[in-house]
C-alpha cells in the first residue's frame, strides 16, 4: 500500500539525496524528520566536496549506457526542480557544454576518449562537436593555445553545488512540516531510527536512508571512493565552461565557480582514506593546471579538500524498497547528475508518478517475493 501523505516520514543523511528528497515530499504534503551526524552548515557530506559537473556524454566514458541515460533524464529535470525553487534556487547554473582537451604529445588520449564515447552511446554525433585551434580560442580563449584540437560535449552542464545544497539548507530550515535533527548520528530499521549517541529509538512510517558512506555500517556492500579537489581563485583566467584534460596518467577536471574560483579534481583512488590530499596529488593537479592555462601560476590556492564517492561494486546507483525503509545510495562519481531521477524513483513509494519509466531497473523491491527487481 502507498503511504498517505499523513505519513509520517524519517530521512537519515543530509547530503544531497537527503535534502533533495526532504523538500521534494514535502512538496508532496508529507512531514519528514530529517537526521544528519554532521553539522548542516558545514557539511562534510560528499556532496560539499563535488565539483557540481552533470556530464552524462564524460561519465559514459568511465561508466555505463543506462548512467548516461539517466543523466540526460536528470538534465531534464535539473532546470525544472531549480525553477521550483524559486527565490532561493541557486543561480549558477549554466548549459554551455563542457570541453574535452588533451595536449599535443596526447592527442591519442583524446582519440580514446572519442572511441570510448562511441562505444558505449553510439555515434552520438550531434551531442559531440569537433573544434579546431582557433575554435577552442575563440570559446576559451584564456586556454592554452597550442591545444589543436578538442571535442565540445554541447549538451553537458553545471551548477554549484555549495549554493545548491545551502539553498535546500535554507527551504528546510524555513518549512514548518521539516524538524532538523543535527549531529545526531543514526542507525535505521523498518520503521525506526535509532540515535546513537544517546541511544534513543524513534518510529516512522517511512524511513528513508540517504547516508552515502555512512550507510556501510549497515550495508557492508558499499564502499568509499577516494576524489581530491584543490580550490584556486584568480581574476586572470575566465572559463565558461568546465574543461578535461585527457592525459596518460590522470585525467583532469576544472569547473569554474562564482567568485572567480575554480575547482581541480582528477584523483580517483580505491581507498578509504579521509585524512587530506597527499603532496604527489596537489602537485600533480597544480601542475596540469598549469599546462591548461598558463595564467593560472598566479591563482591562490583557498582550499584543499578530500572525500569519499559512496559505490557499490557496480559502481551503479540503487533504491531498495522494502517494507517501512528506502534505501538511496551508490550514487558515486555522478550523484549530481543522478540525483533528480534517483529522487524520483524513491518518490515513486510515496505514489508519485516518476516522469519516465526506463529507470525501473534501478529499483530492487523486496516487498515482492522472488521477484527483487522492478516496482
Ligand atoms: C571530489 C568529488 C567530486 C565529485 N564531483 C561530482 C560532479 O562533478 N558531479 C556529480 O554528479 N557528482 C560528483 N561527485 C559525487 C557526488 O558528490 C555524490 O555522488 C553525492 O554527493 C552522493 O549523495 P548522497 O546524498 O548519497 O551522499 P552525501 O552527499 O555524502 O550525503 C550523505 C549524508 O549523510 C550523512 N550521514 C552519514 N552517516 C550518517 C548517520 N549514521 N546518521 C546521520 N547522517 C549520516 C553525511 O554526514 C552526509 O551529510 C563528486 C564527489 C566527490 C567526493
Amino acid at each position: 500500500m502507498n503511504p498517505t501523505s499523513t505519513a509520517h516520514v524519517a530521512i537519515a543523511g543530509a547530503g544531497l539525496l537527503g535534502r533533495l528528497t526532504a523538500w521534494r515530499l514535502t512538496r508532496a504534503g508529507y512531514k519528514i524528520d530529517l537526521y544528519e551526524a554532521g553539522s548542516l552548515t558545514d557539511s562534510s557530506s560528499a556532496a560539499i566536496s563535488a565539483a557540481g559537473m552533470l556530464s552524462p556524454l564524460s561519465e559514459a566514458v568511465v561508466s555505463d549506457y543506462q548512467v548516461y541515460r539517466m543523466g540526460l533524464h536528470s538534465l531534464v529535470l535539473w532546470p525544472q526542480w531549480l525553477e521550483a525553487l524559486g527565490r532561493q534556487a541557486p543561480r549558477h547554473f549554466h548549459r554551455h557544454g563542457s570541453l574535452v582537451v588533451a595536449h599535443p604529445q596526447d592527442e591519442g588520449e583524446l582519440l580514446q576518449f572519442e572511441a570510448d564515447l562511441t562505444r558505449v552511446v553510439g555515434a552520438r554525433n550531434e551531442l559531440v562537436r569537433h573544434l579546431s585551434a582557433q575554435q577552442i580560442q575563440t570559446l576559451e580563449p584564456d586556454l592554452n593555445p597550442h591545444f589543436k584540437r578538442a571535442l565540445l560535449l554541447e549538451n553537458e552542464a553545471h551548477l554549484d553545488n555549495r549554493e545548491l545544497m545551502q539553498s535546500l539548507l535554507d527551504y528546510c530550515r524555513n518549512s514548518a512540516e521539516i524538524r532538523l535533527f543535527e549531529h545526531t548520528k543514526v542507525d535505521v530499521g523498518p520503521h525506526t531510527v535509532t540515535e546513537l549517541n544517546p541511544l534513543k529509538k524513534r518510529n516512522y512510517d517511512w524511513v528513508i536512508d540517504c547516508r552515502g558512506v555512512g550507510a556501510k555500517t549497515q550495508q557492508p556492500a558499499l564502499r568509499g571512493v577516494r576524489g581530491e579537489t584543490l580550490h584556486v581563485q584568480t581574476s586572470e583566467v575566465k572559463l565558461q565552461r568546465p574543461v578535461r584534460l585527457m592525459h596518460p596518467r590522470y585525467q583532469l577536471y576544472i569547473v569554474p565557480k562564482p567568485n572567480q574560483r575554480y575547482i581541480i579534481g582528477a584523483t580517483q583512488i580505491e581507498s578509504e582514506d579521509t585524512s587530506p590530499i597527499s603532496l604527489q596529488s596537489s602537485l600533480e593537479l597544480s601542475s596540469a593546471l598549469y599546462t591548461l592555462a598558463p595564467a593560472f601560476a598566479e591563482s591562490r590556492i583557498v582550499e584543499t579538500d578530500s572525500n569519499l564517492r559512496p559505490a557499490y561494486m557496480d559502481n551503479l546507483p540503487k533504491v531498495e524498497f522494502d517494507h517501512g525503509i528506502i534505501r538511496a545510495n551508490g550514487l558515486y562519481r555522478h550523484g549530481y547528475l543522478l540525483a533528480p531521477t534517483i529522487t524520483e524513483l524513491v518518490l515513486t513509494a510515496f505514489g508519485q508518478p516518476a516522469t519516465s519509466d526506463e529507470f525501473f531497473p534501478f529499483v530492487y523491491d523486496h516487498r515482492i517475493p522472488h521477484n527483487k527487481v522492478n516496482v
